[in-house]
Order: structure tokens, then sequence, then C-alpha cells
């Protein structure tokens, strides 16, 4: 049974104070709390178990390794690969994206074409322009529309037996948009192109089954996902990290090496060189348990009440203006008060302890559709309350009547 007040007990960080108000975190697009068991699962690390893995004969080493593959086999289950080494642990998305992007580089030529979207983060943009610039390959751009939906008749009419790769993001971040990736990628597969799914925003929502998806490539952050920062995934299906070459080279990563010629190491190890965040991928699993035992139909179910209930509130405030309209969207709100600059509410919004994003949200594009500079940006969470949106709508008021 979902219980809001329970699932907040978990989270130390929801009891403090921020400039001597209670802390009321609405900046979860950006990155989720953590709570005290994936916390504990860290300190239990560093504290009993904390040793180099995979190549070490003593227990600790031993144990390590195991939890380390455990966690592999936990994100592998969460997201319904067919095999465990389809997994490779990375720093997070952008890492995941230039990895893909870099073992294009061998593959594309010059004239082909690849497929991004108006609604990406710049994370799933520069990877990819780069590519471009190395082999000469074009990137085309599925537009979007005011309401913050991409164009899939301009899609239709971008794709060409050209196109060896298309790339978009499952949930904007900007905008809390919901792609229909399933139209994306059998599109895609239609004329024998392969598709990543940057799935950072999605993940904390949703449970993508990467198999029913038929997706190519999917990626995530553990820190969206109530897990530690600096550690993520890159789903491969197994066809295609085959093969692509190695991202970086390094320990970990061979079969043998000499001076003459080095041989690479299976999968996953062969896109995992040097030592990984051992700890990281660890909690990333603890996190995965977490979110499942809260489950995905109870979170959404929630995050929709409250993005609905907010959505109310905020739009009853004149010269209010919200950006991304879909009917298909999490709970995220982008939006403007008229006249007056996104970060001066931020700032006061800040003094009153509310935390919630301004700028642009490192998608420039989006802004510039809009003709803005940027947006506030709240993001809600499963632990997250509708007390808590009463004192963002009142603070957006009071900053509304202070800058005004
Ligand atoms: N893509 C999207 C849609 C995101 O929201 C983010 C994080 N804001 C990223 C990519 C980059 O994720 P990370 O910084 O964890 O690599």
């Amino acid at each position: 049974m979902f219980n809001v007040e329970d699932i907040r007990k978990d989270f130390p960080i929801l009891s403090r104070q921020v400039n001597g108000k209670p802390l009321v975190y609405l900046d979860n697009a950006a990155t989720s709390q953590t709570p005290q068991q994936v916390i504990d699962t860290i300190v239990d690390y560093y504290s009993n178990y904390n040793a180099n893995i995979h190549r070490g004969v003593h227990t600790l080493s031993q144990e390590a390794t195991d939890k380390y593959e455990q966690a592999r086999h936990k994100i592998q289950k969460h997201f319904n690969a067919q095999f465990a080494h389809e997994i490779i642990f990375t720093s997070g998305t952008t890492h995941s994206i230039n990895l893909v992007a870099n073992g294009f580089s061998s593959i594309l030529k010059k004239g082909d074409e690849i497929i991004v979207s108006a609604l990406e983060h710049h994370s799933n943009i520069v990877p990819w322009q780069m590519l471009c610039e190395r082999t000469g390959a074009i990137l085309k751009v599925i537009p979007m529309n005011q309401e913050g939906e991409l164009i899939m008749s301009e899609y239709d009419k971008l794709l060409s037996n050209k196109t060896k790769l298309v790339f978009v993001n499952h949930i904007s971040n900007a905008l809390g948009t919901i792609n229909p990736i399933e139209y994306i990628i059998e599109k895609a597969h239609q004329i024998g192109a392969a598709i990543l799914v940057d799935g950072a925003q999605a993940s904390p929502h949703l449970k993508p089954d990467v198999q029913a998806l038929n997706v190519d490539f999917y990626v995530a952050s553990a820190h969206k996902m109530c897990g530690p920062t600096g550690e993520g995934m890159l789903y491969g299906k197994e066809e295609w990290l085959k093969k692509l070459p190695p991202y970086q080279g390094g320990g970990e990563m061979i079969a043998e090496v000499t001076f003459e010629k080095t041989t690479y190491a299976e999968l996953p190890h062969k896109f995992e060189a040097g030592t990984p965040n051992i700890c990281g991928g660890i909690a990333f699993g603890a996190a995965i348990d977490y979110i499942n035992a809260i489950g995905f139909d109870a979170i959404s179910k929630y995050e929709h009440e409250l993005l609905e209930y907010a959505t109310q509130k905020l739009i009853e405030i004149e010269g209010l203006k919200i950006y991304g309209t879909s009917k298909n969207k999490t709970s995220v709100i982008s939006f403007n008060l008229e006249g007056i600059h996104p970060y001066d509410v931020g700032s006061i919004l800040d003094k009153m302890g509310i935390a919630v994003r301004t700028g642009h949200h490192c998608a420039q594009p989006i802004m510039d559709y809009y003709k803005i500079p940027g947006t506030i940006r709240a993001s809600f969470s499963f632990y997250n309350t509708k007390a808590e949106i009463d004192s963002l709508v009142a603070g957006v008021r009071k900053a509304q009547f202070m800058l005004s």
C-alpha cells in the first residue's frame, strides 16, 4: 500500500531545513534523493568489503565482485535485457551515449544520415554532432510543436535508405513529454536503422522493457533513480555490442596484450576499461530494489496525481505560462511568469526552502523554439506531497508579487 509519509521517512535529506524552512525538493529531474537503504549499501561497501574486482583471489575481492555482478543482474532483470552481458556499467547517460557515438565512428560513412529530435538534452545532441564531424555524416532533426510533442509525420519524411541511426529521448527532461518511442523504433527498424533511446528521464517513472520495445540501445543514470551520481548503464543488443569497437582501452577490457597486438575481453568487460565505480554499481542495484519494492504502478499513479494537482493550481496564477502541454507527460512542469526572469523566481523560491531548477535545462534548442531564455522547472517524485505543491504555488505567487 502506497503511503507517502512512510516513504518520506526513508529519505533523511527530506527532513532538513534550507534557509530556515523545511526543504521542499522539486528538482527531481536533475537528480533524485537517496533513501537510507541505498546510503546503507554505500556505507556497508566501504566499511566491510571495499576491494578491486574481477582479478583478486582474496575474500574481499570476491565479495565485491559477486555484489557488483549481482547488481548487473538486477539491472538486467529490471530493464528486461535478454543477457546480463548486454548491460554495460558506465558513469551515466552521457558516458553511455558517448560510448555508442564513438563506436559508430567506424560504421558511418560520409553522406550517411542520423536523426535526432528537437526535444533532446545536450548530451543526446553534442556527441552525435562530434560523430558527424569525424565521419561526414549528416544530422537531421525531428521538429516539435507548440505542445512540446514531436511531429511524427515529419519524422516519417526524414527517414530514407541513407538513415543509419536514430536517437531520441523516452521522456523530455525540459518539458516532461513522453515520446512515442514504440512508433519511432518501429519506423527506424523498417528502414534498417539502429536506434538509441535516452531513458535518463523515463527510468525514474516507468519500467522500460528493452525486449518488448525491441530497442537497440537504451541508456540511463542511477542518480535519477534514487541511486548514486557518477553511475549509469548502457543496454545494447548483443549483436550491436559485439559489432561496436571498444570505447576506452586499459585494464579489465583485454583478453591478451602484447606490443604487437591486443585482443579484447568478452562482453560486458570489453566496454569496462579500468577500475569502475564498484560501490556505485552495487548501490545502483540497491536503488533498483528500493523503487521496485514500491512498484512502478503505484509510482506512476501517484506522480500523475501530483502532476494534475500542480498543473491545476499553477494555471490559476495570472501571467503564468506552462511549456509542454502534451497529454502524454510525466511529473515535470516547466513554466514562466510574464515579464519575470526565471532565475529571479528560482532564487526567491530557494529563500523559502523550495528547490526548483531554472535555466535552459541543457536543452537550448527547446528554449530557442519557444524564444525564451529558460524556464522554471518543478519536477515531482513519488516522495513529494500535495502540501509541498501548495508551498510551491504560494512561493510562486509571492515571487510574482515581489518581482512585479
Ligand atoms: N538525457 C536526459 C534526458 C537527461 O535528463 C539527462 C540529465 N539531466 C541526461 C541525458 C544526462 O545525464 P547524466 O548527466 O546523468 O549523464
